[in-house]
């Protein structure tokens, strides 16, 4: 069905449950839409199936409940604004809606299209039970630009898996569908919760408490429809930056988020991806000039796009096994060095502050990713992108199934990215944009009152200049845990030899001429000449199509 056809309905008297897992929002959001238009009872629930995540191994930290918390406050308020509340349920989906569909009188069921193998999995299950009892299921696609199975569906059943072959893949399709109109007083004058219902503490807000949890910092990204359209309206009032915001010369040193910091919000659809990208369409228009994907801003959006097809075609997209489009690589497993990595103790300042950011605060920059993922896996411990991916699951505020598994498959040379023999040092990296440690300083403050020479490698600095800032390495913080210089070089030499006996699995995800990634620039705007491949793409699709069947 399509947003106008939403417009177009005619008030049937349902009584309907809206069933928010993502889409945690009033603007764009079809299927609410749906629900306010063709009911009388609407009741908007959320469901919290703890057992349906360690199923499915989902991790979620303290910093991300915090924020999907705040999502949930934020949408209970704006509903209760209006005489309906949100209803928080605990335990199994699918025995919740057997139970529900019957206890409130049920007929009909709407959400949002979600494309991760397991939202369809369970999707396809309440269906089922939907279907039994007579419950009528209407959802539609708010969560990404585009409907990814039909773009999967036009390009012969393959996900395009270069973003030249994607766009190419988009000229056809033209632009995104526009976002459906904001549900408002209006859409909810006619539905009501009965008064019991509204009433039924069962259903109440959950809390950290409850979950056992607790944040051991304040939060700077607040969750929630309204501050994520508080933010988005802050970026677009500074329409310069807007118009040539091109990615690679974004710091990833900032103290604040130099690139839009949204991620958090598109993730838990706080915020429509539609939304924004048509406001960025508007003030394009308006300028004389704008930056282009894959560096624009639209082409940020396009790559989350990119990643969610390629996620919703390939089997076992987010681990290795099974996996058509990675490289089978036999990393080591070093729980120790994976440990240390995680806490912030490499003994490289640039790769700790990150990763203490990252605990902090939940978010990172994207070239900050480039640079802890790297030297997790190909650059200099030989992890496999798998034990990041958790960990970046668990602590990221917008971690992001598809984008999460892309990305690192991506940075570990593992699919996608053919810059392979680009390792990104864990002391010059940062040095470009920060050489004088400022970032350092604000995340790992033992180091805080080291002369800029040495802030990226402390381990050089005299005793006395160690003496004179407070802090002895070996003591206070820890000696670098490899000789970055002969690692990298060795693990370079393996993923050659891996690339060459695996050349075929590395084809189909080999990037094109023009398909400069957003991400391949280390640390500032440096332009640099990309490999061309002599296979065009059309060999390529054929590739992966022989190794889907
Ligand atoms: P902006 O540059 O302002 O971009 C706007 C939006 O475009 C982002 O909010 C995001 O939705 C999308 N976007 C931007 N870059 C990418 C990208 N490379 N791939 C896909 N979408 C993109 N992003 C996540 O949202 N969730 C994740 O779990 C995630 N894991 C990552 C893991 C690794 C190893 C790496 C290298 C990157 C990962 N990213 C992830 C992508 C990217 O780093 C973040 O989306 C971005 O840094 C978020 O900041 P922003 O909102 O300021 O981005």
């Amino acid at each position: 069905m399509t947003n106008k056809e939403v417009s177009m309905e005619v008030r049937e008297q349902h009584n309907t449950i809206h069933w928010f897992r993502k889409g945690l929002r009033f603007h764009d959001n079809p299927s609410l839409l749906h629900a306010l238009r063709t009911s009388h009872h609407v009741y908007p629930v959320f469901v919290m199936d703890l057992d349906f995540m360690k199923d499915f191994k989902i991790r979620s930290g303290a910093n991300q409940w915090r924020f999907v918390i705040e999502c949930l406050q934020d949408l209970d308020t704006r509903l209760r604004a209006y005489g309906l509340r949100l209803f928080v349920a605990r335990g199994n989906a699918e025995a919740f809606f057997a139970e529900h569909f019957r206890k409130w009188n049920i007929t009909q069921l709407t959400h949002d299209v979600e494309t991760e193998h397991y939202h369809r999995f369970r999707d396809a299950a309440v269906r089922k039970i939907a279907v039994d009892e007579g419950v009528e299921v209407v959802n539609y696609v708010a969560h990404t630009l585009y409907n990814i199975d039909k773009i999967i569906e036009y390009n012969g059943g393959s996900a395009p898996l270069t973003y030249r072959q994607f766009q190419k893949v988009l000229k056809d399709f033209g632009a995104p569908p526009q976002a459906s109109e904001t549900a408002t007083a209006e859409h909810f004058a006619s539905c009501s919760v009965p008064l019991e219902a509204l009433r039924d503490e069962r259903y109440n807000m959950v809390t950290l408490e409850e979950l056992g949890m607790r944040c051991e910092h304040p939060s700077k990204f607040v969750g929630g429809e309204t501050e994520g359209l508080r933010r988005v309206e802050k970026h677009l009032q500074n329409q310069g930056w807007v118009t040539q915001f091109e990615k690679p010369k974004t710091a990833p040193t900032s103290l604040l988020p130099s690139t839009t910091g949204l991620s958090p919000y598109f993730s838990f659809g706080c915020l429509s991806v539609r939304h924004f990208y048509h406001r960025l369409d508007k003030i394009y228009a308006k300028a004389k000039n704008h930056s282009l994907p894959p560096v624009s801003l639209q082409g940020q959006l396009l790559w989350r796009e990119f990643f969610y097809v390629a996620a919703a075609q390939t089997p076992n997209f987010v681990v290795m096994a099974g996996n058509p489009i990675c490289l089978q690589i036999p990393w080591y497993e070093n729980r120790e060095h994976l440990r240390r990595w995680r806490n912030a103790e490499t003994g490289f300042p640039w790769i700790d502050a990150i990763m203490s950011q990252l605990q902090k605060e939940g978010w990172v920059h994207h070239l900050a990713r480039h640079a802890v993922a790297c030297f997790l896996t190909r650059g200099d411990l030989w992890i496999s992108w798998e034990e990041g991916q958790k960990v970046f699951e668990e602590l990221l505020l917008d971690a992001d199934y598809s984008v999460n598994a892309g990305n690192w498959m991506w940075l570990s040379g593992s699919a996608f990215y053919h810059q392979y023999t680009r390792i990104f040092c864990p002391v010059r990296f940062g040095k470009r944009t920060d050489p004088d440690g400022t970032f350092i300083r604000a995340y790992l403050p033992v180091l805080k009152d080291f002369p800029a020479q040495y802030i990226y490698e402390p381990w050089k600095a005299p005793l006395d200049v160690q003496e004179a800032a407070g802090c002895i390495v070996g003591m206070d913080y820890p000696f670098p845990m490899v000789d970055h210089e002969i690692v990298s070089q060795q693990n370079l030499e393996l993923m050659r030899e891996i690339r060459e006996q695996q050349r075929q699995i590395t084809l189909l995800t080999l990037e094109g001429r023009d398909d400069e990634s957003s991400t391949s620039t280390e640390g500032g705007g440096r332009k640099r000449k990309r490999p061309v491949h002599p296979d065009n793409d059309d060999e390529i699709v054929k590739v992966v199509v022989t190794m889907a069947l």
